[in-house]
């Protein structure tokens, strides 16, 4: 994110002023996470009981409220270009403060992960304002990434592949699935990630509950294992899913359930449209696999947005009917669980283009064996 530049930032809050206008918003309002990464560049603990809050209104310029023993943090930060910093101070009354910076009537968007004692002390100081959360009025806030974005979530969907290449050649047989699932953090840490955020190791049974930690069972000749597994590089995310065996045998279903696997994820990669719904995703891969009569085996939504967190809008998922613009990033993950059995999924991310979808992850789909 170094190259960014407080005129990337200016850009990001102008758009999004424009958004909550058109919305019927008088503002937004962000709290630390990765939404005020992305509006500031500055982001604080979000496990503070202090508030931390930047005020974005649709008319007049944003100012960013903080605690005034870290206004000066917040004024070396890339925050301090163009934006207002007002420091309160301990013992004022801070929801004073911060309604200095807003209307008395007025209707904002407010960050999900917001301090719910915060909310409540802004309504308390200005019983006529309200509150919404952005994934409720204004969901598609980042899911359009620019083309900087895009390098990032493309350089990090290249060192989790590269994860794969080598994790592939570890041994499996006889080792416990939490013992493969260190040697994956190590090796997403070893490729730049600076935080792994899950590494899913499901052998066998495991494979058929989609979010298996992986835990003390000994992966043997013969399993299946799904791999899922990701975390951010340089401030954006990858995640990524393969399904291999242990040992060249594989039973005439365990080979049918990967190939209809493959084949929906395919369908789904290929329902990937400007203009299409987000759920057309869901539905295409869905269709290859209730087609080969599997479809009370795919328990779970087809893909997620990613960006500067592994999950976020938009959601490919029936009933989602918010177009599929150019620029936007999310996984394409369908699979089939076995219950007591094994499970298969096949996970990439893939960014829609003007000509369609583009894979930020490349390594091959077919069955992988390992030892
Ligand atoms: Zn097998
Ligand atoms: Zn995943
Ligand atoms: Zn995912």
């Amino acid at each position: 994110m170094s190259q960014l530049t407080a005129a990337d930032f200016a850009g990001r809050r102008a758009r999004a002023a424009g958004q909550a206008r058109r919305a019927g918003l008088d503002g937004l309002l962000v709290t630390p996470g990765p939404d005020l990464a992305y509006f500031v560049g500055y982001n604080p603990s979000a496990a503070t009981e202090r508030i931390t809050m930047l005020v974005l209104p649709t008319e007049g310029d944003p100012a960013l409220l903080v605690p005034l023993l870290e206004r000066g943090d917040a004024l070396q930060s890339r925050a301090a270009d163009g934006l207002e910093i007002l420091g309160w101070r301990d013992g004022e009354d801070e929801y004073g403060v911060a309604a200095r910076l807003l209307r008395a009537s007025g209707r904002y968007a407010i960050s999900d992960s917001a301090w719910a004692m915060h909310v409540l002390g802004l309504l308390r100081t200005l019983p006529a304002s309200s509150y919404a959360a952005f994934s409720d009025v204004l969901p598609m806030l980042r899911a359009v990434k620019d083309a900087r974005e895009i390098d990032l979530l493309v350089a990090a969907g290249a060192a989790a592949d590269a994860a794969f290449e080598d994790i592939v050649k570890v041994a499996f047989d006889g080792r416990r699935e939490r013992d493969v699932a260190d040697d994956l953090a190590g090796l997403l840490r070893a490729y730049g990630h600076e935080q792994v955020d899950f590494t899913l190791v499901c052998a066998g049974e495991n494979g058929a509950d989609p979010h298996h930690a992986a835990g003390e069972r000994v992966i043997s000749e013969g399993d299946m294992v799904v791999l899922d597994f990701g975390g951010l590089k340089d401030g954006y995310g990858s995640d990524t899913t393969r399904t291999v065996h242990v040992g060249d045998e594989l039973t005439a279903e365990e080979q049918e359930v990967h190939r209809i696997v493959e084949e929906g994820q395919q369908a789904g990669f290929e329902a990937v449209r400007r203009g299409a719904a987000c759920q057309d995703v869901d539905r295409a891969a869905r269709r290859v696999i209730t087609g080969a009569g599997y479809g009370e085996y795919f328990i779970h939504r087809t893909g997620h947005g990613i960006g500067m967190t592994t999950h976020e809008p938009p959601y490919m998922v029936e009933g989602e009917e918010h177009p599929i613009e150019p620029g936007m990033c999310f996984s394409i993950e369908p699979g089939i669980y076995l219950p007591g059995r094994f499970g298969v999924r096949i996970e990439d991310i893939v960014v829609a283009t003007d000509g369609g979808g583009r894979r930020l992850n490349n390594t091959a789909r077919d069955v992988r064996i390992v030892r």
